[in-house]
């Protein structure tokens, strides 16, 4: 490729180019079948994302938003309870909670791998919580603190084994927030196993956002569990609370996952192991091409995570001049994200404050997602650590 040909963030042409015939056949036969909503076409590929998730049960809906926010309903979170998750993270994870009816509370995130610190969790519940006939009541406003959301952010899962012992003690649902982790792993060294994630928690929500590692050609959203009781409460979520057509139990929503796009999602699955194994083997070569570069601070693998690289996010001291000089380049970045959400003008009525996490706070004046996706070239990524090492240099003299 020439010197000065763009380098994008994403690249969400290529691989609907690779696979434009069988993405047409499935339009094809939605429109002459008419099947829209519904039908065999979500039913399959619920079916292989469940078993790709190593989850009993998977239930397509309409977005990872609705898919966070059934989680916590079908688990057992009621209107009024506290769930507490981490600001940093996309603002849909509170949105979900609230809509859920419940309060989101925040703790802070672990230095080095960016996910719920099971640490702050522990110091959380002791100093705000007391467990009262066999529940963790909330001691300034009295209210059940039911449920965790670990976010198992880039692409990295959260430390499990510590959560799901707090969890237990505390008798916390745990929901993952998988939506930028489809296919990662966790080795949970009291299971002894690799975990995958949307395998662990009660109830795990996944996003196919066209951006996420499997995107749909629109919106779509997926619930993974092993609970059939869950299940049943997601489905009459998802379809206006009915239990057979126009009967309603409850209300519910209009939540649901398309045939069309579960169709088209059907096609991409088969091809996600082999893209997570691309965007693995692009991280390796950032990794290797930053080694030396001390400025430039990589992210942190622990060996219980087998992470599937959503994002590759690097931290610099001059995150702001990095960027500015990569754009020059015509090398586009991101940066996930700039605000934490506790200081979200959304969020102004919860009283939290700068200075309340720290972690999050230092972080998102330093992080910047680079280029990431299964057809990053070597070339491409040589030109963005080119990029990089010119301001590193520059900056540092
Ligand atoms: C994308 C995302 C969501 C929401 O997914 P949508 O499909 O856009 O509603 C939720 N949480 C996280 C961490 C996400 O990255």
């Amino acid at each position: 490729m020439s010197a000065n040909e763009k380098i994008p963030f994403l690249d969400l042409v290529t691989p609907h180019k690779q696979l434009q015939q069988e993405l047409t056949a499935v339009f094809q036969q939605v429109i002459t079948t008419g099947g829209f909503v519904g039908g065999p076409l979500v039913e399959n590929f619920e079916k292989d994302f469940a078993t790709f998730c190593d989850a009993k049960f998977c239930v397509g809906v309409n977005s990872g938003t609705d898919a966070v926010r059934f989680a916590l309903t079908a688990a057992g979170v009621e209107p009024g309870d506290i769930v507490v998750t981490v600001p940093h993270t996309f603002i849909a994870t509170t949105e979900a909670i609230s809509q859920a009816g419940a309060h989101p509370h925040f703790v802070d995130i672990d230095d080095r791998t960016y996910t719920m610190s099971p640490k702050r969790l522990q110091e959380y519940l002791d100093r705000e919580c007391e467990i009262v006939g066999g529940k963790t009541i909330h001691k300034k406003t009295k209210k059940h603190v039911s449920a965790i959301v670990p976010v198992h952010i880039y692409g990295q899962c959260a430390d499990m084994d510590p959560l799901m012992e707090i969890a237990d003690k505390y008798k916390l649902i745990i929901v993952e927030d998988a939506c930028q982790a489809h296919g990662a792993e966790y080795f949970s060294k009291k299971q002894n196993k690799w975990l995958k994630a949307g395998s662990i928690g009660a109830a795990n929500a996944f996003s196919f956002y066209p951006g996420k590692n499997l995107g749909a050609c629109g919106e779509g959203g997926a619930i993974t569990t092993n609970d059939p009781e869950m299940v049943r409460k997601m489905k009459m979520l998802r379809e206006h609370g009915q239990v057979k057509k126009y009967y309603h139990d409850i209300e519910g929503y209009n939540g649901r996952l398309d045939s069309l796009q579960a169709g088209l999602l059907h096609v991409k699955l088969r091809h996600l192991a082999e893209w997570n194994k691309q965007r693995q083997a692009a991280a390796a070569e950032y990794q290797k091409l930053f080694a030396s570069n001390t400025a430039v601070k990589l992210p942190f693998v622990p060996e219980w995570s087998r992470p599937v690289w959503h994002l590759f996010v690097v931290r610099v001291a001059d995150r702001d001049g990095l960027q500015k000089h990569l754009a020059e380049a015509k090398i586009d970045t991101g940066i996930h994200y700039p605000i934490p959400l506790h200081l979200q003008n959304a969020y102004k009525s919860l009283g939290y404050k700068n200075g309340d996490f720290p972690v999050t706070e230092k972080l998102a004046l330093e992080i910047l997602s680079l280029p990431m996706y299964p057809q990053l070239q070597k070339a491409q990524q040589a030109s963005v650590a080119q990029g990089v090492e010119a301001f590193v240099t520059v900056a540092s003299v």
